[in-house]
């Protein structure tokens, strides 16, 4: 007599079936509605996942015992629910890669194996860096698995299975509900943790101390092609932490730009702001401009030309290298005019510009209005916010990451 036959049937199998029966039940249901074969049918992949659960359930005798006497609230309880096995894990084990959808990474789930988590790290680099392309060395610091033990934590055969749990890695445990009342309920053994094996102190491998991993420092070099966008990632597959039992993780470099003094990047543009003087901006001069690259751009501007506040030009070519490409963006330069201080020369010198210049604007008529003489005055500090629109602050943005990180660069 159970207490529910759900699982027994969602498998299609009797309660008092045999292990083999289930597991052939099992094989014909999931292969018959796992996900991949069955696309465009949301019902199969519910049904996918409930045979999966089910056999997982059934087909551990501590679990089954479990729920045949209490159902699956004896289940919840009893802490069997939680770290169970994903329909895919389960399905891999058993199968592969039937459909062949693991492609050819490598059948990375053929092997039925989680991976280790991917190590993730922002690397800044400057301007300079992505207008010329470099190679940066960036250690790391990984857990491998420890060679002196095969991540076994102790000699070959040391490992004896759990005495507490008889290497099932849950036990039951007797648990009084009230005077009188015990009842059986099935937990995570508290002597291995789940792990089913124990190593004697004595026979910890010396070099991992029994851990079965050990730190290592790798250094990856991560070629920083000319032109990388801003957030662009790279990939290290594999090269990330390595977990006995599991398939070694990734590393992903995400690329962050520094901000740079001179130039801001939109793309393959740069933007430069350039002040000159008023002289300048009337009489012709130079202007030069510090490029990424050691090299300085030398510009004319011609006598006349006149160069107005807030003017924008353009210089072909001479932005970022293309990522991949081999042209160039263009340097777009951004014109601040510097105005002479005050009293830079008397008014006799003064009225030599009224020669050169093009004649004061005309004024608006007044007419017979009242006309009414003022001053001009300087604003004051404590008036300056106003005078510029009321201006408050403005949030700065945060640069900088989390303290803890696992990536350093070896070498500039
Ligand atoms: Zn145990
Ligand atoms: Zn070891």
């Amino acid at each position: 007599m159970v207490a529910e036959t759900k699982f027994y049937d969602i498998l299609g199998v009797s309660p008092g079936c045999s292990d083999a029966e289930l597991k052939s039940a099992y094989k014909k249901g999931a292969l018959k509605h796992h996900p991949d074969k069955n696309a465009h049918n949301p019902e199969a992949a519910e049904k996918f996942k409930d045979l999966s659960h089910a056999y997982e359930v059934l087909s551990d005798p501590d679990k089954r015992q479990l729920y045949d006497q209490y159902g699956e609230e004896g289940l919840e309880q009893g802490g069997g629910g939680g770290g169970g096995m994903s329909a895919e894990d389960l399905f891999a084990q058993f199968f592969g890669d039937p459909f062949g959808f693991a492609g050819n990474g490598g059948g990375l789930h053929s092997q039925g194996k989680r991976q280790a988590r991917t190590i993730h790290h922002v690397h800044k680099v400057s301007l300079e860096d992505i207008y010329r392309g470099k190679i940066s060395k960036l250690a790391l610091q990984k857990s491998v698995i420890c060679p002196k033990c095969d991540g076994r934590g102790s000699k070959e055969g040391a490992a004896i299975d759990c005495p507490g749990c008889q290497g099932r890695g849950m036990k039951f445990i007797m648990r009084q509900l009230a005077p009188g009342m015990v009842t059986r309920q099935m937990a995570v053994c508290p002597d291995c943790q789940g792990e089913r094996k124990l190593i004697r102190d004595k026979d910890r491998c010396k070099q991992c101390m029994g851990k079965k991993t050990i730190i290592e420092r790798k250094v990856l070099h991560v070629h920083i092609d000319r032109g990388i966008p801003n957030g662009h990632r790279i990939d290290f597959r594999g090269e990330g932490d390595q977990m006995p039992g599991m398939l070694p993780g990734d590393v992903q470099f995400e690329i962050e730009q520094k901000p740079h003094p001179r130039f801001q990047r939109k793309d393959d543009d740069l933007f430069y702001q350039a002040e000159i003087d008023l002289l300048t901006a009337l009489a012709g001069g130079t202007l030069n401009i510090e490029h990424l690259d050691d090299r300085w751009l030398t510009v004319q501007i011609l006598p006349g030309e006149v160069i107005s506040p807030g003017d924008v030009k353009i210089i072909r070519s001479q932005g970022m290298p293309s990522y991949r490409h081999h042209n160039f963006g263009n340097m777009f330069v951004k014109f601040d005019v510097k105005f002479p201080p005050r009293n830079f020369n008397d008014a006799n010198a003064l009225s030599l510009l009224e020669r050169i210049l093009p004649p004061r604007r005309e004024l608006p008529p007044i007419g017979d209005a009242m006309a009414e003489e003022v001053d001009l005055e300087d604003v004051d500090a404590s008036q300056q916010a106003r005078a510029h629109g009321g201006a408050t602050m403005e949030d700065e943005e945060e640069y900088g990451h989390p303290t803890g990180e696992r990536v350093q660069c070896a070498t500039q």
